[in-house]
């Protein structure tokens, strides 16, 4: 079960509805056809945060009565984004059941601080995305910002983060940085929100799954009446038919009992992180009377073909320890990227 403030809920806690609301219509439909799929919570953007100027920014406050009729006609809770304290203003005046503070919002503290300024006195719950780029501390900041104010019931929504690099899905997972979150707020709700992360509706079964696999309690599904033709979006909505199948498909595996049986293992790994932390211990500190020596003798730090060396030994041994390639690149690197580090006259640098 999920606490959210507002109750009690199975898991997954599932909010759906369109990126945006375009027209009462598009609204109401939608809605309704979500309704039918048992979803509780209804979801749609009225303010629309867009990268580039000249795309379609959201029918704004004009969509705040069909968000309430959606309500009325469907008992489905609703929630929107709020992006400035002038959004929250108007939105207020329908009683929104949740709030969402977009991955924009999330990257600047100013306008986080000013959300949680006026969100002071009021009870609503909020939902934070993360931030665009993976600064774990900007996504705490904003919780801690909300929490400083009074927001008693803080969410927290994975979308996933912009990278430069091209990747398949729209925004990298980086799953690590959700769990470090859940490790820092243990009892926080954590949502999963697939279809910002894949971008494209055929990732969005596999992501839910692999969210659900993570013990997330929710997941935000943009769905639309009709993907084809959303203002914004369009590759990523599903249709609440699709959303349907999507869930029912879902397998939803619970902590239970059945734990106890991996309890040996488990300390055999707690045994063997610390064997790993010793022997980099050791290592570090062979490092640094390296790092003496070559101060002493006048030798540079970075020795390229050393380096080379190492990671070519490392990357052949991978192979044979049936290890990933791309891992142990990734853990030999930052181990030699600390023995530079400490090698470096200002190791703090
Ligand atoms: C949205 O939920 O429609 C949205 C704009 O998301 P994000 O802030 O994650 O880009
Ligand atoms: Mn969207």
């Amino acid at each position: 079960m999920s606490e959210i403030g507002i109750g009690c809920f199975k898991r997954p806690l599932v909010i759906a509805g369109p990126c945006s609301a375009e027209n009462r219509e598009q609204l109401l439909s939608t809605a309704v056809a979500v309704k039918e799929t048992g979803v509780k919570f209804f979801r749609a953007g009225l303010w629309k945060p867009r990268t580039k100027p000249g795309g379609f920014e959201g029918v704004g406050a004009a969509g705040l009565e069909w968000l309430k009729e959606v309500r009325e006609v469907t008992g489905m809770k609703i929630l929107t984004e709020v992006a400035t304290p002038a959004h929250l203003e108007q939105v207020m005046k329908i009683n929104p059941d949740l709030l969402w503070i977009g991955a924009r919002t999330t990257t600047d503290p100013f306008a986080v601080q000013a959300i949680a300024d006026a969100l002071k006195g009021t009870s609503v719950p909020i939902l934070v995305k993360n931030p665009l780029s993976s600064d774990i501390d900007l996504w705490s900041g904003a919780v801690e910002r909300l929490s400083n104010a009074g927001v008693s019931t803080i969410g927290l929504i994975h979308r996933g983060f912009s990278t430069y690099e091209h990747k398949s899905y729209r925004n990298a997972p980086l799953w690590h940085i959700p769990m470090e979150m859940k490790r820092r707020y243990p009892s926080i709700t954590l949502i999963c929100d697939p279809s910002h992360m894949g971008g494209s509706r055929n990732f969005i079964a596999p992501i839910c799954q692999h969210a659900m696999d993570l013990m997330y309690d929710g997941l935000m599904i943009e769905t639309h009446i009709n993907p084809e033709e959303a203002l914004s979006d369009k590759a990523q909505q599903i249709t609440p038919k699709e959303l349907k199948v999507i869930l029912k498909n879902l397998i939803v595996r619970e902590n239970s009992k059945e734990i106890e049986g991996i309890g040996a293992l488990r300390s055999e790994i707690d045994e063997l992180d610390d064997e790993l932390l010793k022997v980099l211990s050791r290592r570090m500190q062979i490092s640094r009377e390296i790092g003496e020596y070559k101060k002493q003798h006048k030798i540079p730090v970075f020795q390229k073909d050393r380096y080379s060396e190492i990671i070519q030994s490392a990357v052949s041994k991978a192979k044979e320890m049936d290890l990933d390639e791309e891992f142990v690149l990734s853990v030999i690197e930052a181990i030699h990227r600390e023995s530079v580090r400490l090698q470096l006259p200002d190791s703090d640098l």
